[in-house]
């Protein structure tokens, strides 16, 4: 197996195919072994398992997920890398290449015709323009045990922030609703070529079976959530009214009252089961209209 992360391999690999780094595809290749080898021994991947990756590049974290899983599909957007992937994971024949944008991909449908009967994990170095949009759509797909992936250190905080923290935001709520995060370690920024500007960290969302919480209207819980971080150190019922006009301050007011909170409360400091009752009251509320 060629190890693709050892730079006097990978620089004279890149030479010879005339490759040179996107910055607009978020190409920044890892040139440290014991990162793709850490992030696909974190992830739990095994030979239970399909695993979707996004974005394989040169493939080092691909040879590692491909040692392990019983099926690697592998979503690839630039298909100037097709001849480099097949010097360096062409040997793998549990691995599939799918070329496009892993935004465009039915990824329930994907996950079903792939890994039938197996664990479907995701599992990802991700290029970081499109890190929400991407880690949103694994989320959603509603279909994996697990979603490992390496992001910016400091998206990565926001995903595992506590309630009333600096980093705590509605993207924090909106990925533990789906999720449970665990921060696993970080990565210099030294581990890439190019180096990016920023030090990255990898998490694992282990998927909740089941969501505790009793939720009337999805749309209206993820409603509330956005309005109540719209105005940071505001009360919350300022930030209600403004993401439902058709309460006014008064409703707002009241909404948070009968959830039994105080009317000082803020929205930063509300943990999942609190935005619950609030988006309950405010569904009702509706009802009654
Ligand atoms: N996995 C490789 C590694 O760790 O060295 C490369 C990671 S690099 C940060 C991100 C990869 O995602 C690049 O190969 C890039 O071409 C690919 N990519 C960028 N946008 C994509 C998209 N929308 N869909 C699929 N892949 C994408």
């Amino acid at each position: 197996m060629i190890n693709v992360c050892d730079i006097q391999v990978m620089k004279p690999l890149l030479a010879e195919h005339g490759f040179h780094f996107s910055k607009a595809k978020g190409q920044n290749f890892l040139i440290a072994p014991w990162v793709p080898q850490s992030i696909a021994e974190d992830s739990g991947v095994d030979e239970t398992v399909g695993v979707l990756e996004i974005g394989p590049g040169i493939g080092p974290l691909t040879q590692q997920l491909a040692l392990r899983a019983k099926k690697v599909c592998a979503v690839e957007l630039d298909t100037r890398l097709a001849p480099i992937l097949q010097k360096t994971v062409g040997e793998f024949d549990n691995l599939e290449i799918l070329w496009g944008d892993v935004l465009d991909q039915d990824i329930p449908g994907l996950v079903r015709e792939k890994f039938e009967g197996l664990r479907p994990m995701a599992c990802a170095n991700l290029p970081y323009y499109i890190t929400s949009p991407i880690l949103s759509a694994l989320l959603e797909a509603d279909c994996f045990e697990a979603v490992t992936v390496m992001v910016q250190k400091e998206v990565a905080q926001r995903i595992a922030a506590a309630p009333g923290s600096p980093d705590y935001s509605a993207f924090t709520v909106f990925c533990q609703y789906y999720a449970e995060p665990e921060l696993l370690f970080d990565v210099p920024a030294h581990c890439f070529l190019p180096q990016p500007k920023v030090t990255s960290a990898v998490i694992t969302l282990r998927v909740r079976k089941e969501r505790t919480w009793d939720i009337l209207d999805e749309k209206i819980f993820f409603r509330t959530v956005k309005a109540s971080f719209a105005m940071r150190r505001k009360k919350l019922s300022n930030g209600l009214a403004a993401g439902f006009p058709e309460l006014g301050k008064t409703g707002a007011a009241e909404v948070i009252e009968k959830a039994g909170f105080d009317a000082n409360i803020r929205g930063e400091t509300l943990s999942i089961p609190d935005f619950a009752r609030i988006a309950n009251e405010i569904a009702r509320m509706r009802g009654q209209r």
